[in-house]
């Protein structure tokens, strides 16, 4: 009766084998849901998004995977917030970076003129050369005064036409 045993082993080993292709692939297929699921909520903040990423996957398989990566938002997160502090940063560099008072052009701290208008902007002390605003009367890194002040802005000051 051993004729008889060997198929039956053989159809045990098929069953076992197709029983275990069928636990891996769920698996896979799981894990692939599992997947999007985690990837779709580093992208989006929607739970209705969450769960129609996971759901299309579900579904469709590695076939819902392709659509989702096709769909999915293009940046993280985390992505999206590094770049509004780069943004912010960049907006508060333009903020504070000087304005020639002569034609609003932008300037730098250590201008001395303006490259447009050839505003006076700074001045460099007669002592150590440091830059100082126009208005100072005393140089704040050497304390040596600044010569010819009260010549400098005596008419320079434009009167407002009467109206
Ligand atoms: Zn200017
Ligand atoms: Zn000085």
């Amino acid at each position: 009766m051993s004729a008889s045993t060997q198929p039956l082993q053989l159809d045990a080993a098929l069953l076992y084998l197709t029983a275990f292709s069928a636990a891996f692939l769920t698996a896979l297929w799981l894990s692939l849901v599992f997947w999007a699921y985690r990837d779709i909520r580093s992208r989006a903040q929607d739970r209705l998004l969450h769960i129609l990423a996971a759901a299309i996957v579900l579904l469709l398989g590695p076939a819902g995977l392709v659509i989702y990566l096709i769909l999915r938002p293009r940046r993280t997160l985390d992505e999206v917030y590094q770049n509004t502090l780069e943004e912010e940063a960049l907006l508060t560099e333009i903020e504070e970076s000087p304005t020639c008072p002569g034609c609003g052009a932008r300037s730098q701290h250590d201008w001395q003129i303006c490259p447009q208008c050839h505003t006076r902007l700074r001045k460099p002390c007669i002592s150590c050369g440091s830059l100082m605003d126009l208005h100072w009367k005393i140089c704040p890194y050497c304390a040596i005064p600044a010569p010819g002040m009260h010549t400098v802005n005596e008419n320079s000051t434009p009167d407002l036409p009467a109206g």
